[in-house]
Formats: structure tokens, C-alpha cells, sequence
């Protein structure tokens, strides 16, 4: 059976060299090659022993999911879409900034979360991706975007922000992000790598002991009547359970506070008693607030709240103290943004709509 060498973590990588005989600084180099230097043919690996390149040319491959679209926003934001077999794309957005280059990976095809104002929810659930599919999306952003001459690096940070709930599939996830943490692979600084949750707790215990990175949290409402609606794995772990998950959290993350995410969406959770609710339950948590302007998609209930109130909220919570940045929103005009990701998903969990329709004819068009 031919094995993709994208799926191995440094770990797994020594553990395969291992039993197919081989030693552990064969397994660094060739990791080295694959994600340091990009590179997929064992014939280009040139420090490593002819017979070793024959060996594995036998029985594995590099092989990272293709890329079927390629849209550039007018805001410099670019959107990849990713073939995942079975019918199933996933998105990839890279946002060039002044002084960063932040890639949002995708972890699912679908999610099942199925929170009310995400456009990925809606579409329904198919699978989790490998490794190679998660990992596979830096693989290829690198190939695409470059090197940097002056900083050496296009990409600077990633989010674990794009479609599907990385801590549902958590496993994976792991082996994806110690890889883009590894020396020997993408060098990132764990405080620039970035985690998304809906609020998944028991893998928020166990993300903290396996591999602890920045962490930004998925709020939404500040009481759990709301949140039960906005986002319905709030019935299975409400908000006192999540704030103490966070604070746990923290006894062993990279950076000294919770990135708390809130949509904010137009007279459904943006009131000043909404604002001041949030800071009550969020006490004792140190933290951050991110506010993220409701992105519409097609169907979906929900309206954007105005500029000012948005500006007033986040007064709010700024009077109390508590670091609050409003997301800019990037590359809408491309369905980049925040919840527009969309990509196709196969639906497993009969939640499919009218725009999944839509969606595959789009993938159907690029392929032809
Ligand atoms: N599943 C993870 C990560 C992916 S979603 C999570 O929920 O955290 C990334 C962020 O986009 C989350 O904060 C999510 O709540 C937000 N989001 C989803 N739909 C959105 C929309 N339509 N407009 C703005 N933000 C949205
Ligand atoms: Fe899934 Fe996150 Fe969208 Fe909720 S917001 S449905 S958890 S991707």
C-alpha cells in the first residue's frame, strides 16, 4: 500500500523509518525536504542515499490536495479551494498584512456543529481531513505564495479559522499543528499559530496538554438562552463550563489570554446589556475580544449590526478594561470572509441547501 508522507507528524515519520529499518536522521531529512523546501520528489532529495530514494519511490508518495480555484480579492486576500476526493472541497484564505501573513487552514469538510449564522454549518457535515489535507494547505500556500526574500517567510501565522471545528477532529489537528511548530518543518512560534473553538471542552483540556497554542474561543452570546441558539454545543457544554475550561487552559498556553470571537449580529446579541453581560460572565478569565462583523451568505436569518453599534459595544467593553479589536473584514468580494467559506461539501448530515446546489456546479465549472 502506498502511504502519503504528508499524514506523518515528526513522530510518525521516525516510527515508519523505523520499521522499514531506517534511522531517525533520515526521517528529520526527509521531513526537512518535504516541508522546509517544499519539495515532493524523492528524486530531488538529494542528500539522502540513492537506494533509500528507490525505497520510498516503492512505497510512498508526497501528495497534497490539488488546488481547484485560485481567486484574488481586490484587498490582496486570496482564496484557494482544495479537492478532497469524494466530491468534498475545502477553502484556504492567506491575508497579506503590513507585518504578517496570516493562512486560515480549513480542518473538515463541513461541520456538524451546525451553529445558525455559519455558512460552513449549513452546508452539513462530510469527514474530517487527514493530516496531509490539513498540513497539505500550507504545502501548497508556500508553494503558490513563495519565500519572502526579506523576511524569509510569506507566511507568518496560521488559524486553525477556516471550515469545520478543528477540536472535533482533534487528532489529526494535533499531528497538523505540531508539524507547523516542528524546526524541521514550518518553525512557527506556537503564539502565532492559532486554534478556533466553538468551545469543544474536553479537547480544549486535552489540545492545553498535547500541544498548546494561542487560542481563540467562539462566544457569541453572553448567557446560555442565546448561546444555546447561536451555538448549539452550548447545550452540552454551557458557558460556566467553558470559562473554566478556558481558564485551565491558560495554565499552560503560549500567550496569557483567550481570544473571545463575537459575531455581531444586528438586534439578536448586540445590545449594552448584552455588553455588559458578556463582561460578567467572562470574569476571571483573562482575555481578549475580537468582534467580528456578521458576514451574510445566501439564506442566511441574520443581519449585520450597524457600524455605530459596533463601535459602542466595543466602547463597552473597552471602558471595563479588556483589549477589544473589531476584524476588519477581508475579501468579501470573493466569499473569503468569516462564515462565507462555503467550499462543497457532500452532506452526510442531510442539512444540505439550495446554495450547497449552487456551490457545486461552481466546482463543477473550475474542473472543466
Ligand atoms: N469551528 C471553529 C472555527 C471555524 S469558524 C469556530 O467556530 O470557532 C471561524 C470563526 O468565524 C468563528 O468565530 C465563527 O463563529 C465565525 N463565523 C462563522 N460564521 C460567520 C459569519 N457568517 N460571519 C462572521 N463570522 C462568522
Ligand atoms: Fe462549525 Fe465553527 Fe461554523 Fe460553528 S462557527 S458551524 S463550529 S465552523
Amino acid at each position: 500500500m502506498t502511504v502519503n508522507l504528508l499524514d506523518f507528524d515528526a513522530a510518525g515519520l521516525t516510527a515508519f523509518f523505523a520499521e522499514h529499518g531506517e534511522k531517525p536522521f533520515r526521517a528529520r531529512q526527509v521531513l526537512r525536504w518535504m516541508h522546509r523546501f517544499g519539495q515532493g520528489d524523492f528524486d530531488a532529495m538529494t542528500d539522502i542515499a540513492k537506494s533509500l530514494r528507490e525505497k520510498l519511490k516503492a512505497m510512498a508518495v508526497v501528495l497534497p490536495p490539488a488546488i481547484v480555484s485560485d481567486k484574488l480579492s481586490d484587498d490582496g486576500t486570496r482564496k484557494f479551494l482544495f479537492d478532497v476526493g469524494g466530491g468534498n472541497a475545502v477553502e484556504t484564505v492567506f491575508i497579506p498584512e503590513d507585518d504578517r501573513g496570516t493562512l486560515c487552514i480549513s480542518t473538515q469538510a463541513g461541520c456538524a456543529l451546525d451553529c445558525s449564522f455559519c455558512s460552513t454549518g449549513k452546508q452539513g457535515f462530510n469527514r474530517n481531513l487527514t493530516v496531509a489535507e490539513i498540513i497539505g494547505q500550507l504545502w501548497q500556500a508556500n508553494h503558490v505564495l513563495g519565500f519572502d526574500p526579506k523576511s524569509d517567510r510569506i507566511i507568518s501565522n496560521v488559524v486553525l479559522m477556516g471550515m469545520g471545528e478543528p477540536l472535533a477532529n482533534l487528532e489529526n489537528t494535533i499531528q497538523a499543528l505540531r508539524l507547523m511548530l516542528d524546526d524541521n518543518a514550518y518553525g512557527l512560534s506556537r503564539r502565532r499559530v492559532t486554534v478556533s473553538t466553538s468551545g469543544l471542552v474536553p479537547a480544549m483540556d486535552r489540545l492545553r496538554d498535547e500541544c498548546p497554542v494561542a487560542l481563540a474561543v467562539s462566544l457569541h452570546a453572553p448567557n446560555d438562552a442565546l448561546r444555546d441558539e447561536l451555538v448549539p454545543i452550548n447545550r452540552k457544554y454551557p458557558l460556566r463550563e467553558l470559562m473554566a475550561a478556558c481558564q485551565r487552559y491558560l495554565e499552560k498556553a503560549p500567550r496569557d489570554f483567550v481570544t473571545f470571537e463575537y459575531v455581531m449580529l444586528d438586534g439578536v446579541n448586540d445590545s449594552d446589556a448584552h455588553a455588559h453581560e458578556l463582561l460578567a460572565v467572562t470574569r476571571g478569565v483573562s482575555c481578549k475580544f475580537n468582534l467580528i462583523p456578521f458576514n451574510p451568505f445566501p439564506g442566511s436569518p441574520y443581519r449585520c449590526s450597524p457600524p455605530q453599534r459596533i463601535r459602542r459595544f466595543a466602547e463597552l467593553l473597552m471602558a471595563a478594561g479588556i483589549v477589544t479589536t473589531t476584524r476588519k473584514t477581508r475579501g468579501d468580494d470573493i466569499d473569503a470572509a468569516c462564515g462565507q467559506l462555503a467550499g462543497q461539501v457532500l452532506d452526510k448530515t442531510r442539512r444540505t441547501t439550495a446554495q450547497t446546489a449552487y456551490r457545486t456546479i461552481d466546482l463543477h465549472e473550475v474542473r472543466t
